[in-house]
This record gives C-alpha cells, structure tokens and sequence, in this order.
C-alpha cells in the first residue's frame, strides 16, 4: 500500500501527521523522494541520480549486498527481545571490544547515538555515587563542548548546546559547563598560518598549536577547578575526537591529553563521542579520540576514554549503537544493583547488520580508503581554495572534511547565505548532496559513505568548481537563505 501513494500524497500524510519539528532537508528548493540507493548513490523516484557526499550511516556504502544479506537472514530467522542467549550479540560484543585499546572492554547495546550519550552520562554519575554514599546527595556537573550535539534524550540535550542555541525550549541547564571548541581557524585562539601549512608538521608550526591547545584546555581546567572549589561532583566532560556539528573541529594535539589530566585530577571521567567519527572514518585511524597522536606513534597509546559511545555507522542504518567502558566502570553501575534492559539494543537482526558491516569495512579495507580517498579530496579542495577565495578554510582528516566558506579571508566573515545556495545549486543542478553545519553555518560537512571513490571525489569537487564560477551570483545581497542540510 504505501509503494502505491503518490508523491503528493506522501508529501500531505507526512505534514498531517508528522510534528513539523521533524524536518527533512532540502525543504525549500523541493524535499527529495529517495527511493533506492547503491554504494555512493541514491536514486529518487523520478530516475534522478545523486551522490552522496553526507550519509555518515551508509557506512560501507548504501544497500551493501553483503549486508542486506546478512539482514535478510536473520530476519527470516529470528528477531526477538534481548534476553536470550543469541550469537550475534555475543560476537559482536566480543568483535567490538577488540577494536578498543585496553582497559575498554564492556560492552552495552542500545539502539541510538542519543541512547548511547544518555547510558554513558549515567554510568559516569553512578561510577561517582558507588564510591561514597556522600556522593548521591550530590549535584553531578558536567563539562560539555559549546556548539556541540550529543543527542535528544534530556539527558543527552543537556550536554548539547547546539541545540541550546537553536531555539526557545531550553538553556544551558546549571551542573552544565559549557567550554569554547577548540577551532584554530576562527576561535578565540586561532592560528595565524593558512591551513596547508598547519598540515606541514614544523616545529614553528607544532608549537603553535600546543600553546593554542593550552589555551583552549584552560577553560576546561578552570571549569573543573571551579566544580571542586564549590563542593560540587564532576561527573564527566564529553567531547568528540572530531567536532561535526561545530563544523569539523579536530582538537588540537595535546588538548585531549590536557582536558583529561584536568578531568581525572578533579574526579570527573572522559567520555568520547564517537557517533559520528567512529570506525575508520578519520583515515589515520579507528577512532577519532586516536587521532592527536604522531604517525610513528601507537594509536593504541592515545589518552584511552573512559567512556565510548558508537551510533550511526555500526549497523549500516539499522538502529544499533553501544556503549563500551571499562570492567571497574561497568561493575560499579553493577553494583548499585539496577538491571539494565533495553527491549530492542542489541537484537539478533540488528547485531547481524553490525557485523556484517564490521566484516565488510575490514575486507574492503575502507578505513584505507578513506585515508587515501579522503587525502585526495583534501588536495582537490584545497587547488580549489587557491582558486576560489570563498573558500577560507579546508581541514578535518581521512573521509571527515569540512570546507569553510567566508566572504572575506581577513575578516572571516561567514558566508552563510552562499554556503546553503552552493548547496541547493549542488542538488538542484549537480545532483550532489552535501551537508551544512557549523556554528555561522557556513562549513560544508564532507563525511560520505567509506566507499566513496576518486572519481566521486573529481565528481564532487568539479560541481563545487562549476556552481562557484558559474552559479554563485557576484552580489551576496541578491542571495536568498535557500536549503538547510544540517547532519
Ligand atoms: N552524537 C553525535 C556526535 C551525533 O552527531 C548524533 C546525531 N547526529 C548523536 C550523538 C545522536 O545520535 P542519534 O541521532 O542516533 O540518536
């Protein structure tokens, strides 16, 4: 029956009876009906064929055979509440934990990157409360980054000031401390050379960015100092190795190192948000809390979370996510004695898609790919910033760039309006879908499926090329706000 709905009609049920807060991207310029996808396309009803350069769930690619065969069978075989015995969970808890460095090797399903924040929020007050009964009466603080999103339970919301800046429903709640992302391009503390040469690794260079780490790691540090200072208990402070929403931040080398020490000395513990970064999407390495560290150096050496969130990728857009902590966290959540359940985490149909996903991300070696792919596109992009000064800003790492737009390089004013016409025209003409996000909205937020090729990497940046000569009117003033294509 509902392949049989016309497109209007899909268009009127929908605004009938789903809440407008629910938005769907494109609105302005014409929401799209997609119906089909392969690899780095998707195909709408009507014949036309995009390129995916946003959809950071596809992870291996959209409809991967290898995974929808994986689905399909267990589909026809069992899907079932969580509390029997199945293989596939208890594989794939197994196949997880190893992908993390020790002592993170507790695993709990659930079924959304919100889920996974809002467990991983609890853990961290429970691991304080199992220490002290004092500690129960407490207010637990939290230390959160500005701009950034962890998700929509409350819980999750509290710590998500993307979503405090948007609109009237709510402020920064009180035991939230709220910290300035670390941006080296338009931050309080910026670096004063152009990107390519932060990608140069010199010493002048180097030492730079660690002052500038320093700085930024100072409000996390006084957050902590003031937390103690009145009596209060730090929870958690939760980051993500690689800003998305804020517009691809990667935090400055030595900046995770120093929030930690400042965290750990005052009590607190580290959760890293991985629901956007997770599973080989930087390039260099599995996960971006990995990513501050020397080529020479063992990933596995990093500052080790105490907390791990995964969400969008892992079942390559079924629900699944997890949380994944250490034997000393998870025993103390264990020893206040409340059950966890969670009626669909970790069903038999979902761990199934996980681990095909994982088999598949493996033998197709896309964590390689997005390295090399993810390098070229960089090197596309930044030919283009040297032809087109629009371009301010080209940065991130592997298949997680980010492409900031600004009117004028001296005074970084963001180019808003253009950035969301780039991307209307891009769909509109091109047929390229692309994501906008930061803080002015005016970074192009490049994170496609793992597979994404060379050739779509030329694809991509010849249209980017064609709508900034071509399309872009010469006036920003005669510009209208068209699309929004937030993640
Ligand atoms: N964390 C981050 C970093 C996210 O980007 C998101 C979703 N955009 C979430 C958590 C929430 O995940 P979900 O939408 O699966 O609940």
């Amino acid at each position: 029956e509902a392949y049989s709905l016309k497109p209007e009609q899909v268009e009127t049920h929908r605004s009938s009876h789903v809440s407008k807060s629910c938005s769907v991207s494109y609105a302005n310029t014409g929401a799209l009906h997609i119906h089909r996808g392969k690899g780095t396309r998707l195909f709408d009803i009507h014949g036309n064929l995009y390129l995916d350069t946003r959809n950071n769930v596809a992870h291996c690619g959209h409809n991967h055979p290898e995974i929808v065969k994986a689905i399909k069978y267990q589909v026809e075989q069992l899907n079932t509440n969580t509390r029997y015995l199945h293989p596939n969970a208890s594989l794939l808890a197994k196949k997880l934990a190893d992908l993390f460095p020790s002592p993170l090797e507790v695993v709990f399903f659930v079924n959304s990157g919100s889920e996974a924040n809002d467990l991983a929020l609890r853990l961290a007050r429970s691991f304080k409360c199992a220490q002290s009964p004092k500690e129960r009466s407490k207010t637990h603080h939290l230390i959160a980054i500005d701009h950034a999103y962890h998700g929509h339970t409350l819980a999750s919301l509290d710590v998500s000031p993307y979503k405090h800046h948007q609109g009237r429903e709510m402020i920064r709640p009180d035991h939230v401390r709220i910290v300035p992302y670390p941006d080296l391009y338009r931050g309080i503390h910026s670096l004063p050379v152009p990107d390519e040469e932060v990608n140069g690794n010199t010493d002048k260079v180097n030492s730079c960015i660690d002052s500038i780490a320093a700085k930024y790691a100072s409000y996390v540090e006084a957050a902590c100092n003031e937390i103690v200072a009145e009596g209060n208990s730090l929870s958690a402070f939760i980051i993500e190795g690689g800003m998305s929403v804020a517009g691809v931040i990667l935090p400055p080398k030595s900046y995770l190192k120093r929030c930690t020490d400042a965290v750990h000395s005052a009590g607190g513990l580290y959760i890293a948000d991985e629901v956007q970064t997770g599973f080989g999407r930087l390039g260099k390495c599995m996960w971006a809390f990995q990513h501050s560290m020397n080529e020479d150096e063992d990933h596995n050496d990093c500052i080790v979370p105490d907390i791990v969130t995964v969400g969008k990728p892992f079942g390559n857009g079924m629900p699944l996510a997890a949380v994944v902590t250490t034997r000393q966290i998870a025993s103390c959540f264990e020893s206040l004695g409340v059950e966890y359940f969670n009626t669909f985490g970790g069903n038999p149909v979902c761990c199934a898609a996980g681990l095909a996903m994982l088999h598949v991300l493996s033998s197709e070696r896309l964590q390689e790919n997005a390295l090399v792919v993810g390098n070229y596109l960089r090197d596309l992009f930044l030919e283009l910033k040297s032809r087109h000064p629009l371009i301010g800003s080209v940065r991130g790492s592997g298949l997680f760039l980010g492409i900031e737009l600004v009117r004028d390089r001296a005074t970084l004013d963001p180019a808003t309006k253009e950035t969301s016409y780039i991307c209307s025209t891009l769909k509109e003409k091109y047929k390229v879908l692309t994501s906008v996000d930061g803080y002015h909205e005016n970074v192009i937020v490049v994170k496609p499926p793992m597979c994404f090729t060379k050739a779509d990497a030329e694809e991509f940046v010849s249209c980017f090329d064609k709508v900034l000569a071509n399309d872009l009117p010469s006036a920003s003033n005669s510009l209208i706000q068209m699309d929004r294509t937030p993640t």
